[in-house]
C-alpha cells in the first residue's frame, strides 16, 4: 500500500492538533508535530543541550520561527524512528524554504500521496479561543504554556500570516487540497464530520 501523508495547515489554535487526534483514531495515522517535538527539547536536562537547542527554546517562548536547520533535521530524525506509513505532517512546513525540505523529506522516505487540509479560522475567533483556553487552565490551577499568553500570541498570529499564507496558497492549487471553514459557532464535531467524510472517499482510493 502506498506510504500516505497528510499535511495540517492552519493558524496556532485552529484545532489541527484536535483534528488530527480524529484522524488518528479513525484512520490509524501517526502524527509528527514540530512544535511538539521541540516542546520536548524543555524536558531535557539543560546540560544535555546544544546551544542551537537552547536558542530554539528561547525563539519558541518568543512566539517566532526557530531555525529551518534545526527543525529540519529534528523532523528528519523522527521520520526516520516512527518508520510511519500513514503519517499526520503538522507544523511543518511553515515557511516557503521549508517547502522543499518537505517534499524532499517525503520523497525520500517514499510518500507516495499527500494530503493537505487547511482549516480557516477568523483571527478574532482564534484570540477569543485563546482567551478562553488561558482562563480554563488558570482556574484548573494550570500555567498556560508560555507562548499562549495575548503578547505572544499575537506574534504567533502575525508570524503564521507573514511567513506560512504563502505555503498554503502553495497547496491550495494541489489535487488533494481540503479547506474546512469554521465559523464562531462551529463544532470540532461538526468539523470532524466534513474533513471524515472527504478523507473516507480519498482514502479509499
Ligand atoms: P506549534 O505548537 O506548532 O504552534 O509550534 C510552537 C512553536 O514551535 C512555534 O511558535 C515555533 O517557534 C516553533 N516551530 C514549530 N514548528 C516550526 C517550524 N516548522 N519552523 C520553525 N519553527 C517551528
Amino acid at each position: 500500500m502506498a506510504k500516505i501523508a497528510i499535511l495540517m495547515l492552519g493558524a496556532p489554535g485552529s484545532g489541527k492538533g484536535t483534528q488530527a487526534k480524529f484522524i488518528m483514531d479513525t484512520f490509524n495515522f501517526i502524527q509528527l508535530s514540530t512544535g511538539d517535538i521541540l516542546r520536548g527539547l524543555k524536558k531535557k536536562p539543560a546540560e544535555s543541550l546544544t546551544e542551537a537547542q537552547k536558542e530554539a527554546i528561547l525563539t519558541m517562548d518568543s512566539g517566532k520561527l526557530v531555525s529551518n536547520a534545526l527543525v529540519s533535521q529534528l523532523l528528519a530524525d523522527e521520520i526516520a524512528v516512527s518508520g510511519g506509513e500513514k503519517v499526520i505532517f503538522d507544523g511543518f512546513p511553515r515557511n516557503q524554504a521549508q517547502i522543499s525540505i518537505f517534499e524532499e523529506l517525503l520523497k525520500q522516505n517514499g510518500f507516495e500521496v499527500l494530503i493537505p487540509v487547511f482549516l480557516r479560522v477568523d483571527d478574532e475567533i482564534l484570540k477569543g479561543r485563546m482567551e478562553a483556553r488561558i482562563a480554563e487552565m488558570k482556574a484548573l490551577g494550570q500555567e498556560p504554556r508560555a507562548d499562549d499568553i495575548p503578547e505572544t500570541f499575537a506574534i504567533r498570529l502575525a508570524t503564521f500570516h507573514q511567513e506560512t499564507d504563502p505555503v498554503i496558497d502553495h497547496y491550495a492549487s494541489h489535487a488533494n487540497f481540503i479547506r474546512l471553514d469554521a465559523l464562531a459557532d462551529t463544532k470540532r464535531e461538526e468539523v470532524w464530520s466534513q474533513l471524515e467524510s472527504q478523507l473516507t472517499g480519498m482514502l479509499a482510493q
